[in-house]
Order: C-alpha cells, then sequence, then structure tokens
C-alpha cells in the first residue's frame, strides 16, 4: 500500500512555507506543475515548475475562475492505476498520473472577516481547488492530499520513514482532513450568505466546527468526547485561555459556558458579580462592592453545593478573591483577566484551572443555541431577552419599594439561567435560595426556602434570608398555590412573565398576602 510520489501538483494562496516544501519535494525527484501565481513563486526561487495550463492546453482565464478544471487534472487525480480501463483511458488522453496534491484555498473566511464587499466575498469562494482536492481525498488508495500549509513537515516526514513513499493510512488520514477542510469552507459560505439574506436562523445550516480537543470522555466515563471550536470570536470558554490545571472535561466545559453567559448579564460598570455553578446551574450569584464581597455572598447562598463549583467573575480576579477561592475545592474559575498574584495564589492549587476570556461578551448579542433530537436538531436564537425597569408592569396593590425593585430584577436575570421551573430569592442583590429544574413550580419554590434554611443553620441566623426576600419564576404561576408557597418563605415581592389563564386568581392571593409583584411579559423557559 506505499505508493513512490513522482508528480505533485502545487496550488496554494497561502504561500507560507511553500519554497521550502517545494524544495524539500523536489530534491526527492518529485515533478512539479502548478497554478499562476504559485508556478511564479517556485520558478522565482529557482526550481523547475510546469505550469498547468501547458499540460491542459487551456490558458487560466476569467479572472481564475477556470484554471485546473479540465480532465488532463481530474483524470490525473482520479484514475484508479490499478484498473486496466482507467489506465488505458488515460493513456489514450494522454493523461498523466498526479500522485500528490498540494491546495490551500482562495481566504474566503478572512476576506469575509475583512470586511470586503459582497462581490469581493464571492470572488473569493474557490471552485477549482475544493474540485481537485475532492478528486484526491476520493482516490486517497493512490493519491496524497495535502490542504494546511501545518502538514507539510508531516509529509516529509512520512516520505523518510516509507523510502520516499506515503503509506496508506497517512493517505487515508490526510483525506479525512481534507474533507473537513471542504466541510468548513462551504459552512463558511453558507453562514455569511445566510447573514447576506438577513435570515435570522439559516435555512439548512451546515455543521463545521474545528476540533479543539479530544475529550478524556463525555459526561460519563464510557461516552466518547470532543470539543469543536465553530469559529466565533464570542468571548467565553471555547475562546479562553488556560492558566493552569488539569484539561478541561466535558463537564467543566459545560459548566464553565453556563457560569461565564450567566455573570457577564451584570454589567462590571455597576460593580462586580460573581456566579458559582453546579451541574449549569448557578448555586449562588451576588453582586458586591469589590470581587471578594461578591463571591463571599455568592458562596454564602449555598456552601453545601459550592463544594467543587465553578465559579465566573465579571470582572478582573484579584489576589484577595483568589485567595478567598482557595478556601475550598473548586473545578473551574474563569474571569476576562486575573492579576499576578491572583495566578500566583492558584499556582498553589495544582488542579484548580484558571481561564481568563481577554473580555466580555455582550449579553444581549443575537446568535443561535442547538439542541440535538434524535435523527435532528433543533435551533433558535439564543436567549438574549434582557428586561429594563421599564417593561415592568405592576400588578398588585402593593407597589415593590426601589430595593425589591433592584432584587426583582437581578433575581429575574439569574433565573434567566436557572432550569425550568426556576425559583430564585434574593435580597440585597445576592441569592438567597435557588429551586432548579423542578416538574412542579410549587416544588422548586419550596426548595429554595428549604436550601435557605439550611444555610441559615450554617451561617448561625435566627432566620432564612428568603424572609423580606424578592423572588423571581422564571415562567407564570398556573395556580396560586405557588404565590402561597412563596408568602410561606416570607418573601414579599415577585416578579414573573404573566399570562396564566389564571392571573386574577393569582394577583388576587398576592394582594390577600400582601405581596408586591410586576409582570415582565417576558418568559425565560431553560429546559
Ligand atoms: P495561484 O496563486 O497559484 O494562481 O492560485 C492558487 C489558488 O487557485 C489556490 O487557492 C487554488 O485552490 C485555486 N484554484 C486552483 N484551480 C482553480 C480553478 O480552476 N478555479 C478557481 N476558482 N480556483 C482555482
Amino acid at each position: 500500500d506505499r505508493i513512490p510520489l513522482k508528480r505533485a501538483l502545487i496550488s496554494v494562496s497561502d504561500k507560507t512555507g511553500l519554497l521550502d516544501f517545494a524544495r524539500a519535494l523536489s530534491a526527492r525527484g518529485v515533478e512539479l506543475l502548478s497554478t499562476g501565481g504559485t508556478a511564479k513563486a517556485l520558478r522565482e526561487s529557482g526550481l523547475t515548475v510546469k505550469d498547468v495550463a501547458e499540460v491542459t492546453g487551456f490558458p487560466e482565464m476569467m479572472d481564475g475562475r477556470v484554471k485546473t478544471l479540465h480532465p488532463v487534472v481530474h483524470g490525473g487525480l482520479l484514475a484508479l492505476r490499478d484498473n486496466e480501463e482507467h489506465m488505458a483511458a488515460a493513456r489514450s488522453h494522454g493523461i498523466e498520473m498526479i500522485d500528490l496534491l498540494v491546495v490551500n484555498l482562495y481566504p474566503f473566511e478572512a476576506t469575509v472577516a475583512k470586511g470586503a464587499d459582497y462581490d469581493d466575498c464571492i470572488e473569493n469562494i474557490d471552485i477549482g481547488g475544493p474540485a481537485m482536492i475532492r478528486a484526491a481525498s476520493k482516490n486517497h488508495a493512490f493519491v496524497t492530499v495535502v490542504v494546511d500549509v501545518q502538514d507539510y513537515a508531516a509529509v516529509l516526514a512520512e516520505l523518510d520513514a516509507n523510502d520516499d513513499m506515503t503509506s496508506y493510512g497517512f493517505r487515508q488520514r490526510q483525506a479525512q482532513i481534507a474533507y473537513a477542510r471542504t466541510a468548513a469552507y462551504d459552512a463558511a459560505v453558507s453562514t455569511w450568505m445566510a447573514a447576506q439574506i438577513g435570515e435570522a436562523a439559516p435555512r439548512r445550516r451546515a455543521f463545521a466546527g474545528e476540533l479543539a480537543q479530544t475529550l478524556r470522555y463525555g459526561e460519563n466515563p464510557h461516552q466518547q468526547a470532543a470539543f469543536y471550536r465553530d469559529g466565533s470570536d464570542r468571548p467565553g470558554v471555547a475562546t479562553a485561555r488556560q492558566w493552569q490545571g488539569k484539561e478541561l472535561s466535558y463537564n467543566n466545559i459545560n459548566d464553565t459556558d453556563a457560569a461565564f453567559e450567566l455573570v457577564v448579564e451584570f454589567d462590571p460598570a455597576q460593580g462586580p458579580a460573581v456566579a458559582i455553578i453546579k451541574h449549569a446551574n448557578p448555586c449562588g450569584v451576588a453582586r458586591g462592592d469589590s470581587a471578594v464581597d461578591a463571591y463571599r455572598r455568592a458562596f454564602d447562598c449555598d456552601r453545601t453545593s459550592a463544594f467543587g463549583g465553578i465559579i465566573a467573575l465579571n470582572t478582573r480576579l484579584d489576589g484577595e478573591t483568589a485567595k478567598a477561592i482557595t478556601e475550598i475545592f473548586t473545578e473551574v474559575v474563569i474571569a476576562p483577566d486575573a492579576t499576578d498574584k491572583a495566578k500566583e495564589i492558584f499556582a498553589a492549587k495544582k488542579n484548580l484551572r484558571l481561564l481568563t476570556t481577554g473580555g466580555l461578551p455582550d449579553a444581549k448579542a443575537p446568535g443561535l443555541s442547538f439542541r440535538q433530537v434524535t435523527g435532528g436538531f433543533l435551533v433558535q436564537g439564543r436567549d438574549n431577552g434582557v428586561i429594563l425597569p421599564s417593561d415592568l408592569k405592576v400588578v398588585t396593590q402593593r407597589q415593590p419599594s426601589q430595593a425589591e425593585l433592584q432584587d426583582l430584577l437581578f433575581a429575574w436575570t439569574v433565573a434567566k439561567h436557572v432550569k425550568s421551573n426556576a425559583i430564585v430569592y434574593a435580597r440585597d442583590l445576592a441569592t438567597v435560595g435557588i429551586g432548579a429544574g423542578q416538574m412542579s413550580r410549587v416544588d422548586s419554590t419550596r426548595i429554595g426556602k428549604r436550601k435557605s434554611e439550611d444555610m441559615a443553620e450554617v451561617l448561625g441566623l435566627a432566620q432564612a434570608l428568603t424572609i423580606g426576600s424578592a423572588v423571581a419564576s422564571d415562567a407564570f404561576f398556573p395556580f396560586a398555590d405557588g404565590i402561597e408557597a412563596l408568602a410561606e418563605a416570607g418573601a414579599k415581592a415577585v416578579i414573573q412573565p404573566g399570562g396564566s389563564m389564571r392571573d386574577d386568581e393569582v394577583i388576587a392571593t398576592a394582594d390577600r398576602l400582601g405581596l408586591a409583584m410586576v409582570f415582565t411579559g417576558q418568559r425565560h423557559f431553560r429546559h
């Protein structure tokens, strides 16, 4: 299965590393065939190279749209060398075999990224390149394909190890890489076109991710897993820099994303905010006068659950906060930035992973979110809904106080990031009880209350902090029993979307129990 390289076709837009690679091939007796710009570069460096135009008998034409699209090229890539009919056809049409194809494509992605106009982007859609890559990859039984300048060294190493030949396994791997490249390329074109058309969600979406990391396992050890980047430049776990600690696991990545996406809802200009996450749900979120203050207040919501959690900050991690964090076991800390002092403190905790994102994403930015179902996947816009005080409608006799209003909006923002049914109790811009992921809203209400009572015991408080709290519910209360449960927990103010058939009953109950209630008109299901 080892094949010698006699003839190579090189056609590259990115000419990085080209000359050294071509020289090394030439020194091994490989004949070089090239398109216009590539041939020129090779010739100028003193290499002997044949023009594709000479082989096809056609000049490159139509602004380069047609260069290599010719049977002489594609026959040379696609012919099965062990098939008599293929070889006879090749001989009778003067088609010579091509054993190595080196192509990198017109820089479509870079052209889009630099903000080029429509026509310029269109002109940068490579046609002949992908066609040749697909042909060579299909015929990997005989042909070696290279689509990435980073693979030049691997080709030379392969030749060194195989008496100037390539092995079947190597060609197969290169073909796999090549198809991933053309898939990603077409996905980039499709995504760009969707944006040009102005579609919120592309009608057909080509998935193309770049492998960021092969994971040890998935959610459980018997599941295989990998982490892919989708090319988005949104600051977050996929683009963050890891300073220390073990490799991130599947669950770490999922939870770190949940933590960071929650905490960036809070504008750092209005003070630091910290979120502690377990299993993608917050077990404590708080704002504070300082980062360490916010951390301690978030921690005090549910100290028991915070153990082994993931912590996100909306502000730079400083030494004092780092020190407080190291008092218990934490899996991951993510922040836009970290001071040298903080890094130094964490260095003593070898297993603690520290990630910095270099910035904060816009919580209100549009985007897409995906969920897999059997046989397909669901796509929706990311939940970027944000409520302003002016959006709120007071529906009870009692008006919320200014302080309650602040806590209501804070709790509401947290509830958006809690699995439904979500109930979030807050006081003084800190969560004091969270009920997550229950199938009944009353259960979430009771769980939040009970957790707060447990914490009151841990903290040695006379009573649970839900007494006098403001509460958010991610969706409307279908019955009045939820409001009764909130009143039992001692809550004084409620924020919820409204819109239930029984809103009248729910409002009457709130009035009877002396609660202030506001409607947002917006729901934050998170199933
Ligand atoms: P060069 O710099 O050698 O003139 O052009 C190299 C680029 O042309 C490569 O990116 C290659 O993928 C692309 N290319 C090769 N053949 C064709 C073709 O027939 N049509 C188009 N549109 N691009 C081609």
